[in-house]
């Protein structure tokens, strides 16, 4: 059996090494490095696949975030809602740029901001509310617009775990992840679903004027050179990682159904079982895309069965394992731990196994088998 991994982008890279390193080639060729043609065309190209109007590439998916909320010129003290059950990226821009915080609770089956939460922490302050994508599993855009429309706010998607991921409404149509609210953000960090070889992020936006608004404050607040209407930041994304997305971008469809192939194998082998409740997998709207696969286990032996794991060589791993509430560096008197049960839950019960593009039927059928043998 090939060595299992958490993430395996070597057997990734090798199916696809010549077309990466040509793509790469072509900047070293030109010493493009900044700005090259390669950011221009990836720019392109994932409008296209994502059906958005603008993309503005920066230089990694937590910088996306900050310029996003920048762009909208929220202010100190206003307050921004988001889940409690997220890494800690989204609620440190947050803080970063003065805004509030407001963490609420998710929901137990999907993991992501709960409704519910949200309707109850609006208040006059509030400006917007950052639903992540958790795990890549679409948030319910749906809700969380209506919510938005009804109280005039923002809604900023934290995508970079669901590139490529659907969301689907109730009247049947489809959009992707990252395409539904003012502005969302993406990473492009190596193990992300759409990874590059360093670090990488993006903005994306159907406003113009946003785009616009944002396309300055990425470089340095200017909008004709050496006129600094704004106060911005230095974020690129650089040549050499835009020629590795541009290579990879074209097998993104291909690579989320081989994460959700793996997933619907996990899932029909831990169905039924009293211990484990495994993800759903809905074939026909492509809402989740298992940037992680992540099980709950419900009898309150997740330590033990992670050391089992460990023990028979499968990588394994606890995201999250502190609610963000409870992070010393986002404290708040106001919050009460009854206003997150379902966030105190989930940190004690779930456990990721090993999810890449490279799995084969060998290794998941030790790791699911290996995981059983952990209740026998
Ligand atoms: C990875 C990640 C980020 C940050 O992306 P970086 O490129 O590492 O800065 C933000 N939010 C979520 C939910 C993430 O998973």
């Amino acid at each position: 059996m090939r060595k299992i991994q958490m993430v395996d982008l070597k057997s990734q890279y090798d199916k696809i090494a010549a077309t990466v390193n040509a793509s790469i080639q072509e900047v070293l060729d030109t010493t493009t490095y900044i700005n090259g043609p390669q950011v221009h065309a990836f720019q392109k190209n994932l409008e296209e696949y994502l059906g958005v109007k603008h993309v503005i590439p920066c230089a990694n998916g937590t910088d996306a975030l900050q310029i996003a909320m920048m762009g909208l010129g929220l202010k100190p003290g206003d307050e921004v809602i988001t889940a409690d059950f997220t890494f800690a990226a989204t609620v440190e821009v947050i803080a970063l740029l003065q805004l509030t915080p407001v963490l609420v609770d998710v929901d137990l089956v999907n993991m992501n901001i709960s409704i519910e939460a949200i309707k109850k922490a609006i208040t006059p302050k509030t400006k917007a509310i950052v639903p992540v994508h958790l795990f890549g599993r679409a948030a319910n855009m749906e809700a969380i617009m209506q919510i938005a429309n009804e109280h005039n706010l923002y809604v900023i998607e934290d995508n970079a775990q669901a590139i490529g991921a659907n969301c689907k409404f109730s009247d049947g149509t489809k959009k992707k992840a990252g395409t539904i609210g003012h502005v969302s953000s993406t990473s492009f960090f190596p193990s992300k679903n759409l990874g590059c070889y360093g670090d990488g992020g993006a903005i994306f936006t159907n406003d113009d004027e946003l785009a616009h608004t944002i396309r300055g404050i990425v470089n340095h607040g200017m909008y004709v050179r050496y006129h600094h209407d704004v106060v911005g930041v230095n974020s690129r994304l650089d040549s050499i990682q835009a020629a590795v997305l541009n290579a990879k971008l074209p097998f993104l469809d291909q690579y989320g159904a081989a994460r959700q192939d793996a997933a619907r194998k996990y899932s029909a082998a831990f169905e039924g079982h009293p211990n484990i409740v495994a993800p759903t997998i809905c074939d026909i709207c492509d809402c989740h895309v298992f940037h992680q696969y992540t099980l709950r286990i419900i009898n309150g032996d997740r330590d033990g069965l992670m050391q089992h794991l460990l023990d028979k060589g499968i990588p394994c791993a606890i995201y999250y394992p502190i609610p963000l509430h409870s992070q010393k560096a986002y404290l708040d008197p106001r919050y009460k731990e009854e206003d997150f049960p379902i966030t105190n839950q989930l940190v004690k019960e779930v456990i990721s196994l090993p999810m890449h593009t490279e799995l084969d039927d060998e290794q998941i059928a030790y790791i699911t088998n290996t995981v059983k043998e952990f209740f026998k």
